[in-house]
C-alpha cells in the first residue's frame, strides 16, 4: 500500500489517462494510491486527509460536472454537538471529534461559521424526560456540554419560542457554509496534488490480483462522450453517498448485495422577520424517527428555514419538496413557535438521507443505525463508506481521519 509513485502527470479529469499507465498485475504500477468514489463532503474530506501523506497520490472520481451537489449541499448545514447517539457509535465519536476539526478548520481557512447554539425544547412530560435522559448521558459518559435554560430565561431571552416543558440548551452547536468547506477541500486537496475527475460515473470496480492485493480497476464513463476508460489504484474508498449501496454491490457476490432506502427531508423558507430567532430550536427527538424532527435553522445571513420532515420515498432523484407535506409541517414548527406567519413559509429544497435499513436516527430507541466505515473483510485495499446520513457533515473531516487510520494505522497531522 505504502511507497507508490506518485501521479504521472497533473491531470484534472480521469479522461486523460493514457492507457499504456494502465495495469491490471502490479499494484506498484497503479495509476494512483486510492482512488476516492464520491466527490461529497465526505469523500472530500478522505481525499484530503489521504493527499497529506508523503509519496501517495489520489484520485476523487465524482460522476457530476462539479463536487458537492448531492446530499453536502441539501441538508441542514448544522455542525451537530454528538449528543443524540448513543454511547459507543461511531456517529457519536467522529461527530465530536469531527466538530472540534471543523471548528478549527473554519478558524483557520475563514470558512463561514457561527457557534450559534441551540435549544431543544420539550412541549410534554415525556419530551422533558427524553432531555433529561440526554443531559445525563451527555455529562456521565461522554462529556458535552448542555444546560437547562431556567424558564424565566426562556420567557426574556426566547424570542417567542414556546418551550412548557423545559429547555436544554447546546451551547457547541453551530452552523457551517457547506459549499464554502468544499471550496476549501477541494482547494487543500488540489494544493497537495490532489486530481479532482469530475464527470466521470463509476461504472464497475473489480479486485485484481487475489481479492485487491493486486490494487483495483475503476471503470469510469466520461459522462460527455460516454466513452468508457479505466484506471487503476492501488486502494479504493467508497464514499458515493447516495451511490454508495451500489458501487458495493459492483464488487460483492450476489449474496452480499445491499439495498438502500432514501428518507427525503423537505425544508421550507420563511420569508418574514418575525419572528426573529437567533439561534437553532430544536424539539425533543422521538425514538425510533428517522429524523430529529422539523427543526429552526439559519443560515449565516440569519435566514430562518424549518425542516427537514422524513418522508420515505423510491428514488435517490425524488428530491421536489413535497408540498403535501406544508400542514404537517406547520403543525410541528407552531408547537414552539406560535407565533410564525403561515403566508412567509415556501418550499425551499429537499435532500435525501442514505439509509440501511427504515431506522431511527437517533440512540434511544430501537433500531439505531449506526455508520458503516470499514476496510471490508475478505478484500485487500477497500474501505466502504454506507449509510452517512446526518450527521456526515459535521463528522466528514474526523471520518477522513478514521479513513486513514484504517488504511495505515495512524493519522498525518
Ligand atoms: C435532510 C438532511 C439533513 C442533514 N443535515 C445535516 C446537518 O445539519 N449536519 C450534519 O452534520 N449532517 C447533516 N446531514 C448529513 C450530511 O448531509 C451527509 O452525511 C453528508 O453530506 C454526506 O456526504 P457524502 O460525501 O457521504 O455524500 P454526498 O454529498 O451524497 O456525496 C456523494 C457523491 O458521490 C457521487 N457519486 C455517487 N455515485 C457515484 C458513482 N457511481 N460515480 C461517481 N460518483 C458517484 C455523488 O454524485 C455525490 O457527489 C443531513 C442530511 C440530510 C439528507
Amino acid at each position: 500500500m505504502l511507497g507508490a509513485p506518485r501521479a504521472r502527470s497533473a491531470i484534472r479529469g480521469l479522461h486523460g489517462l493514457q492507457r499504456a499507465y494502465f495495469s491490471s498485475t502490479s499494484a506498484a504500477k497503479a495509476d494512483f494510491t486510492h482512488a476516492v468514489i464520491g466527490g461529497g463532503v465526505v469523500g472530500l474530506a478522505i481525499a484530503r486527509q489521504l493527499s497529506r501523506r508523503p509519496d501517495a497520490s489520489t484520485v476523487l472520481i465524482e460522476r457530476h460536472s462539479a463536487v458537492g451537489t448531492e446530499t453536502s449541499s441539501r441538508n441542514s448545514e448544522v455542525i451537530h454537538a454528538g449528543i443524540y447517539y448513543g454511547a459507543g457509535s461511531l456517529k457519536t465519536r467522529l461527530c465530536i471529534r469531527g466538530r472540534e476539526l471543523l471548528y478549527d478548520l473554519c478558524a483557520r481557512r475563514d470558512v463561514g461559521h457561527r457557534r450559534t447554539g441551540k435549544w431543544i425544547v420539550a412541549q410534554t412530560e415525556a419530551q422533558r424526560e427524553a432531555l433529561e435522559r440526554i443531559e445525563r448521558f451527555c455529562r456521565e459518559e461522554i462529556g458535552v456540554p448542555l444546560r437547562w435554560v431556567g424558564a424565566r430565561e426562556v420567557e426574556r431571552e426566547g424570542e417567542g419560542v414556546r418551550a412548557e416543558a423545559g429547555v436544554l440548551e447546546s451551547p457547541t452547536t453551530g452552523i457551517v457554509d457547506s459549499h464554502g468547506l468544499m471550496v476549501c477541500l477541494t482547494g487543500l486537496f488540489e494544493d497537495a496534488g490532489g486530481v479532482v475527475a469530475l464527470n466521470s460515473p463509476v461504472e464497475d470496480v473489480n479486485p485484481l490480483g487475489d481479492n485487491g492485493d493486486g490494487g483495483w480497476q475503476v471503470d469510469v464513463r466520461d459522462a460527455s462522450t460516454g466513452e468508457t476508460s479505466a484506471i487503476t489504484a492501488e486502494t479504493i474508498i467508497n464514499a458515493a453517498g447516495l451511490g454508495a449501496v451500489n458501487v458495493h454491490n459492483m464488487i460483492v457476490p450476489e449474496s452480499e448485495r445491499k439495498k438502500l432506502y432514501y428518507a427525503k427531508g423537505n425544508y421550507f423558507s420563511y420569508g418574514a422577520s418575525h419572528p426573529r430567532v437567533s439561534r437553532l430550536i430544536y424539539p425533543a427527538p422521538e425514538p425510533g424517527a428517522g429524523g430529529l424532527g422539523t427543526h429552526l435553522t439559519l443560515d449565516l445571513g440569519g435566514q430562518l428555514r424549518f425542516g427537514p420532515d422524513v418522508e420515505w420515498v423510491d428514488s435517490p432523484h425524488d428530491l421536489a419538496v413535497n408540498t403535501a407535506r406544508f400542514d404537517q409541517a406547520v403543525a410541528e414548527i407552531r408547537k414552539y413557535l406560535p407565533g410564525i406567519d403561515v403566508a412567509s413559509l415556501r418550499p425551499d429544497y429537499a435532500g435525501i438521507r442514505p439509509k440501511l435499513g427504515k431506522l431511527g436516527a437517533v440512540g434511544a430507541g430501537k433500531g439505531f443505525q449506526d455508520f458503516v466505515i470499514r476496510k471490508e473483510d475478505g478484500y485487500e485495499g477497500w474501505v466502504n463508506l454506507l449509510g452517512i446520513e446526518s450527521p456526515g457533515l459535521t463528522s466528514s473531516l474526523a471520518i477522513g481521519e478514521m479513513v486513514e487510520e484504517i488504511m495505515y494505522g495512524s493519522v498525518t497531522k
